[in-house]
């Protein structure tokens, strides 16, 4: 491996950038891949720091039992004995798997074909639901499908680049770069960016609608009755290949009457809201990007549903520069959906509530056990796991007693779990303390697989190093429990390109192109081609020849006009505004908002590896503006307590005019290993998205004191 660059993509975001890394004197040194179509060469800070993350320091280097040193097979036995046990005597269900974004889809395919088809339980969640759960609803909803429309260079494409919900300059730079190269060669580019506080991202904004938060339903009805009032509708499209549009106009019309009314509800003043609108209305190419800040809501999927609508009415979707675009947040959210990674899926967008689909899958994977109904989502499996209804869970790659809402219900739960499973690269962890067994994962660098990003573009993950000590490569892992519990047959995988191919068969078993998600291409893929496969966006069809040209082309879906509901339409949905759960009160006046810094990631396992991203902002803090800090009589850079009706939370106060009054923002990071006051997880409430399952972590009612 000396001296060789080797392509391999990033472990961080969504865009799912190239890069090439090589190891020299035992270190790993990378730089972005110029071929690469999501990033042409370009790389965040994060991504430049990759290599630094890959040592041995604090690695989880063997399996272990209660805390003692084991052998593999000891500890593998144990797992598959203790689940048989716990299904002998409470059934199937009492068995849940919580998975990761972080894993590759090859692993995550593995773990799903495990619980759902053998085990016999929908109890099967993954850190994607805190993620994406509402765009995968709304795309269901409006297209009969989870499809993302577009690709990354309609944003070359685009005349009008909508940036809604989303810190894109910290949370997705690679994206945030290529708008700002766009605008610099295009000076007709507009971008308007929709978010309550005044980020980094506004420096390209020509207009910044700092909206109320949870507002977002409204202004995007607003805009669809805003479009049929100054006729700038697309009769012909919403005719031919649409249905529901008169309720959804309805309801729009209904709630935003007054237009000055409307700005005031949202914050905003008339004028800069009837700027936007008529910029959506006149601009032919509009690109809607859209992230957490319209997932992480209690309806997440309705706020997906009305900036659908919008394209929908226009026909701005389908063609180049044009379309609706969720930004998955974890490298691989996108891979888990493919493969059923989620409660509510089954494999290859085949869907539960279709009787031919689950015969489809039981035929595919001979099994007679492949659940009938949807397992429970992640909010609700922690709970199912406190109530004692679950006795056994396996968490991978991913640190839910940080991350989840509501942490002291999931500590609380994970201590009183008679048998917890972690496999994490990492051996200290906020929540592998409360493994009974731990397993050692392989990490970036040391495992192989396939990712896919935002814009469905499946890419290789490559190894550089033999794995760390004696980790293992997720899908053995898991393949060895399921082997161990007696399904020797379904798992006999001797490797990723084996498990690929499998999911690649099945995308296109006895299915005649009719679902979206089709890698029938890669069916007689052979491990050469497999190794060296160029980076490429589903479908991937027999009519899709493999040519290098090809391999990178852009797949634009819907192009004609035609959907994935039964009637082939797409569906407006008439969404009626609902405000979040929550309500600010005089106890808690506060609104807390949560999101991401520019060079953290996660719950920090691995970027705290790398000091240099600590510099940028070093430990936790909470932005409030000045008059309410004078109002608190908080000092700037002081610490400062904030308390939700769920807990405490101490962290430096950072007065600025980046946040309104009456709102503050912290980030999500710090865990309680890297600070045992910052952890932001303890102040959230578990409101969830009734479709989605996703939990509001952009509205807390808080009230904040001197510390
Ligand atoms: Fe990695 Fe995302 Fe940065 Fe690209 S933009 S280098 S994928 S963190």
């Amino acid at each position: 491996v000396d001296n060789h660059w080797i392509k391999t993509t990033c472990a961080f975001c969504g865009v799912g950038c190239g890069i090439e890394a090589r190891v020299k004197n035992n270190k790993v040194i990378v730089r972005g891949d110029k071929q690469h179509p999501a990033n042409f060469g370009r790389l965040c800070s994060k991504g430049m720091a990759l290599g630094e993350t890959v040592i041995e320091q604090g690695r989880l280097l063997q399996p272990q039992i209660e805390g003692q040193t084991t052998h593999w097979d000891t500890a593998l036995t144990t797992i598959a004995d203790t689940f048989q046990n716990i299904i002998d005597e409470y059934g199937p269900e009492a068995i849940a798997f919580y998975l990761s974004g972080q894993l590759l889809t090859e692993d995550y395919y593995v773990a799903n074909k495990l619980m759902k088809g053998f085990i016999g339980s929908p109890n099967i969640d993954t850190n994607s639901r805190l993620c994406m759960s509402s765009s995968v609803a709304g795309h269901k909803r409006a297209f009969g499908s989870d499809t993302v429309p577009g690709c990354y260079e309609d944003l070359e494409k685009a005349e009008l680049i909508i940036i809604t919900g989303s810190n894109l300059a910290w949370c997705h730079p690679v994206l945030y770069q290529r708008i700002s190269a766009a605008k610099q060669l295009n000076n007709t580019l507009k971008v308007v960016l929709i978010d309550p506080r005044r980020t980094f991202t506004t420096q390209i904004a020509d207009l910044h609608l700092a909206i109320q938060p949870g507002t977002d339903v409204l202004l995007f009805n607003g805009l669809l009755h805003y479009l049929e009032k100054v006729n700038k509708l697309n009769y012909e499209f919403i005719n031919n290949h649409t249905e529901g549009f008169t309720a959804a106009l309805h309801v729009a019309t209904t709630e935003t009457i007054d237009h000055e009314q409307l700005a005031t509800i949202l914050g905003v003043s008339p004028h800069v809201l009837t700027q936007f609108y008529q910029w959506f209305a006149e601009i032919d190419n509009v690109v809607t990007l859209y992230s957490q800040g319209i997932n992480q809501s209690s309806c997440g999927t309705d706020k997906v549903n009305s900036i659908i609508n919008c394209h929908l009415a226009t026909g701005k979707i389908g063609k180049p520069g044009c379309g609706p675009f969720s930004l998955t947040g974890q490298p691989n959210a996108m891979g888990g959906r493919e493969v059923g990674g989620m409660a509510n899926t089954l494999a290859a967008h085949l869907e539960f509530n279709n009787p031919h689909h689950h015969e489809l899958l039981s035929q595919f994977w001979q099994t007679q056990r492949l659940v009938k109904q949807p397992g429970l989502k992640a909010i609700e499996l922690f709970d199912a796991i406190a109530t004692g209804k679950i006795k056994a869970v396996w968490i991978m790659a991913t640190n839910p007693v940080v991350s989840l809402p509501n942490t002291k219900l999931v500590e609380t739960a994970l201590q009183a779990c008679p048998f917890v499973v972690v496999s994490d690269c990492m051996m200290e962890t906020d929540t592998n303390q409360y493994a009974n067994i731990r397993l050692p994962a392989a990490s970036w660098g040391e495992k192989s697989g396939t990712v896919t990003n935002s814009e469905r573009r499946i890419s290789r993950q490559r190894s550089l190093k033999k794995p760390s000590g004696e980790a293992k490569p997720d899908w053995w892992i898991i393949t060895e429990v399921a082997k161990k519990m007696g399904f020797n047959q379904a798992f006999n995988f001797k490797n990723e390109v084996e498990i690929f191919k499998e999911y690649a068969q099945l995308t296109a078993y006895k299915n005649n192109g009719s679902r979206d998600l089709d890698l029938s291409a890669f069916k007689h893929l052979t491990d050469d081609e497999y190794n060296n496969l160029a980076p490429i966006q589903w479908p991937v069809t027999f009519s899709n020849q493999l040519t290098p040209n090809q391999l990178t082309k852009n797949k634009r879906f819907f192009d004609d006009g035609q959907f994935y509901t039964p009637s082939k339409k797409a569906q407006f949905i008439a969404v009626q505004f609902k405000p979040p759960a929550s309500k600010v009160n005089t106890n808690f006046p506060f609104i807390l908002n949560t999101g991401r810094i520019r060079d953290q990631w996660h719950t920090m396992t691995r970027t705290s590896l790398a000091p240099r991203l600590s510099t940028h902002i070093p430990e936790p803090f909470i932005n409030i503006h000045p008059v309410d800090a004078y109002k608190q009589q908080i000092i700037n850079f002081e610490l400062a307590r904030i308390t939700s009706s769920q807990g405490t939370v101490i962290a430096r106060a950072c007065i600025s005019e980046e946040v309104k009054p009456g709102q503050v923002f912290m980030p999500i990071h710090w865990t309680h290993v890297l600070s045992s006051n910052g952890q932001i997880g303890k102040l959230i409430n578990s409101h969830v998205d009734p479709l989605s399952g996703q939990p509001e972590s952009k509205f807390t009612p808080v009230t904040l004191s001197p510390w």
